[in-house]
């Protein structure tokens, strides 16, 4: 029987972080088992909105793919690649986007939201919205359909964007015929993994995100400054684990101690700085086999550079026959 194509995609602006891992990374890694995987490193898409910081970019895109290699995707049974070697992804932006309005995509949550956070943090009169980045979620839709991908493994941010590639599908479909696969999310167990702030979203751009990379120092720094029960103000008194970030995090790393943890802190027998030195502790230990492999991948760029030179190539094989598909049901086949 032939494996089911998943599609996913990461955008280089950055390492990998904790969000990533837990909301969706750590799925890549179980489904690349059964399914045909394809990971997109998605530098169009981070152009979109770091269009003035090429060498941002440039520099995430290798550094994503060291990360990806270091929690385990192995190229063997995933294809990593990056996006603007498939031309054809551009083309397919292009015909898609007659099929969805400006309104509705100014009503797409995830795109309202990273707005409305590009103005938090650069002002009403910051950056402005350029059109290539209110048409990020088009250029989304042809990354999943260029290679039909059926299930999209992504963390909850990614639902709406999700569905707008799904409406376009359907359609595309209804004017120029069955074509198009529409696909499905795939949610994690943690579909969305919160920053050291407590805001409910860990992210690269938002400033709250620990890093797989981040080394011993910057953890240490990182979870000092995490965010605790407010109302805890002296070592004895009782707090609320549940409002607390580094409780959080105890739990996401799967601290085996946890219910100890939670209990010395309900009843004010444990202080916030010895249960931040505790999560340091595991912390360091959940990343040490990460930062390990790291260390060999950053070692050999040339083993880097051929997983994504073949990657490349495969996915543009794809993408080149769906483009057929495409252009015949659009009939501008005209040579055919
Ligand atoms: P940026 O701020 O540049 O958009 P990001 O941290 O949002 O970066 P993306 O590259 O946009 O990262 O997302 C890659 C994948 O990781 C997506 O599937 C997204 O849903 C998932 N993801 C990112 N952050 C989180 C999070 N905090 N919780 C769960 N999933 C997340
Ligand atoms: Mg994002």
């Amino acid at each position: 029987m032939e494996k089911q194509t998943i599609l996913t995609g990461i955008r280089p602006t950055g390492h990998l972080h904790l969000g990533h891992y837990f909301g969706a990374c750590s799925n890549w890694i179980k489904l690349q088992e059964k399914f045909d995987t394809y990971i997109e490193i998605a530098d169009v898409q981070a152009l979109t909105d770091n269009f003035n910081n090429p060498d941002k970019v440039r520099k995430s895109v290798r550094q994503l793919v060291v990360d990806l290699l270091s929690i385990g995707i192995d190229p063997k049974k995933a294809t990593i690649f990056i996006q603007s070697t498939i031309p054809e992804i551009a083309e397919l932006t292009v015909f898609y986007s007659n099929l969805v309005t400006i309104a509705r995509l100014q009503r797409n949550p995830t795109v309202k939201t990273e707005i409305k956070q590009k103005k938090e943090l650069f002002g009403e009169s910051g950056e402005s919205i350029t059109y290539g980045f209110l048409g990020y979620p088009v250029s989304q839709a042809a990354d999943i359909t260029a290679f039909k991908g059926k299930l999209v493994p992504v963390g909850e941010d990614q639902l709406p964007l999700i569905e707008q590639c799904r409406e376009i599908v359907h359609k595309f479909n209804s004017i120029y015929g069955q074509t198009l696969i529409e696909p499905k999310a795939y949610l994690s167990e943690i579909p969305r993994i919160k920053g050291l702030d407590g805001n409910e979203k860990m992210g690269k751009s938002l400033g709250n995100a620990i890093f797989l990379a981040d080394d011993e120092k910057t953890i240490k720094q990182k979870i000092m400054g995490a965010i605790t029960d407010p109302n805890k103000i002296k070592i004895d008194d009782p707090a609320n684990p549940n409002i607390c970030m580094v409780y959080y995090y105890h739990k996401l790393i799967k601290n085996p101690n946890i219910e100890t943890v939670c209990e010395e802190c309900k009843n004010g027998k444990r202080g916030c700085v010895v249960c931040k030195k505790e999560l340091i502790n595991h912390m360091l230990e959940f990343l040490k086999p990460i930062t390990d492999k790291r260390k060999y991948y950053e070692n050999h760029p040339e083993i880097v550079d051929q997983i994504l030179k073949e990657g490349n190539q495969k996915a543009k094989k794809i993408a080149e026959n769906t483009m057929k598909e495409v252009k015949k049901s659009m009939k501008i086949n005209y040579f055919e």
